[in-house]
């Protein structure tokens, strides 16, 4: 049995901001959490397990907004698991970083989609840049107090790249380091909206023959190069040529039809107990891809309200699915986006039935997991 590494638990989809991505603008429904009973139930379940899971809080909303946040931490590490969460950052007070440190929390991932103030707040509404710094470095204070600057939790920085953000990446290694961050890890937006549509920084690559090594295109591999004015126009000519291209004997074409969840073994817990296998079919959401909408329906493999986590896990559907992603035989939806089943994930033309995955962008490497 392929054992499970890692669970997202959504404790709420409530949340203090009202960012410009977020799948939230796109939904008619009410917030939801999860309540302390049963996230309490669910840690039994974790007890369960051949071995503990990465507990990591995340999913679409902000955890710190659950009033029993601090209690879920505490019910997550009894467990022996490792402990993480995603978090916005606005409302991670002295009093709460302090907590989280007693309570050993392993790593915490920070959204910031912008350096300056004004980047930061077109994207974070409701957020306030200054705030989320003053807060991190109340953490790294207190880190240095407790077991020094490379103690736990480790902190990152997750930045959601688009256009009107792109320019800030330069200075994102400045602020990690300002901030007490060692780790930057930077996702495309998933366009929810034709808006942000118009955001992406992958029109191109969602079909250059760069990230497609195949027999019908030459691969060119390329040294490690000064990225200055001498090669960047280059590079870019050979980005949009009709090599594929392998850097350092690292093909760019690795993570090609590779679902993360599924080969590393994550699975998602919604507010409401549903077991998901991944962030993508958590809830229905649209998704705007080559200009055309798809609406993503969601996915479930059983409730913890009803079943257990073993249960679920261990089933013969989820085992099938899982068996089914590494092949990954869908059809190449992202590239090819033309047809009357393109607006569904219900069906695609290689006879593949719900869910079908081959017009995810996390699974073709756009869209990266905190
Ligand atoms: S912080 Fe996260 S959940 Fe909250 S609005 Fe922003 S993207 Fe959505
Ligand atoms: S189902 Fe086939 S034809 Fe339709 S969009 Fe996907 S790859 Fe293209
Ligand atoms: S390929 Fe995409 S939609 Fe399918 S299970 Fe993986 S992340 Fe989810």
């Amino acid at each position: 049995m392929d054992p499970l590494n890692k669970l997202y638990i959504e404790i709420t989809t409530q949340c203090n901001l009202r960012c410009q991505m977020c799948v939230q603008r796109t939904w008619n429904t009410a917030a939801s959490e999860m309540s302390l009973d049963t996230f309490r139930r669910l840690m039994d379940q974790v007890h369960e397990l051949p071995a503990p899971p990465i507990i990591h809080f995340g999913g679409y909303g902000e955890p710190t907004f659950h009033p029993n946040f601090l209690d879920m931490v505490r019910l997550a590490k009894a467990t022996g698991a490792r402990v993480e969460m995603t978090t916005n950052g606005t409302l991670l007070s002295p009093e709460i970083a302090e907590v989280l440190l007693d309570l050993e929390l392993n790593r915490l991932v920070v959204s910031i989609d912008g350096v300056t103030p004004r980047s930061y707040g077109d994207i974070r509404v409701n957020g306030s840049l200054q705030q989320v710094t003053t807060n991190l470095r109340q953490l790294f204070r207190l880190k240095m107090r407790h077991g020094g600057r490379h103690s736990e939790p480790k902190v990152e920085i997750a930045f959601v790249a688009m256009k009107s953000n792109a320019a800030d990446l330069a200075e994102l290694p400045r602020l990690a380091t300002r901030v007490g961050a060692w780790n930057v890890k930077v996702s495309n937006v998933i366009p929810h909206t034709p808006e942000m549509e118009r955001e992406i920084l992958y029109e191109h690559s969602l079909t250059a023959c760069t990230y497609r090594a195949s027999r019908w295109t030459v691969d060119m591999s390329l040294p490690k190069f000064d990225w200055d004015v001498h090669t960047l126009s280059a590079l870019e000519g050979v980005a949009r040529s009709r090599a594929s291209l392998t850097l350092l004997h690292h093909s760019l074409s690795a993570r090609n039809d590779y679902c993360q969840f599924v080969q590393e073994g994550y699975a998602v817990v919604r507010s409401d107990g549903q077991v998901s296998p991944c962030l993508s079919l958590l809830h229905n959401h649209p998704e705007y891809i080559r200009g055309r909408r798809k609406q993503v329906t969601h996915h479930s493999f059983g409730s913890i309200t009803t079943s257990s986590l073993r249960a679920i896990w261990e089933s013969p559907t989820y085992i099938a699915f899982r068996e089914k992603l590494r092949v990954f035989p869908y059809s190449p939806c992202t590239t090819c986006g033309g047809c009357e089943r393109f607006p569904f994930n219900y069906e695609d033309c290689s006879e593949n039935t719900f869910p079908t995955c081959g017009g995810c962008l996390w699974a073709q490497g756009f869209v990266e997991c905190p």
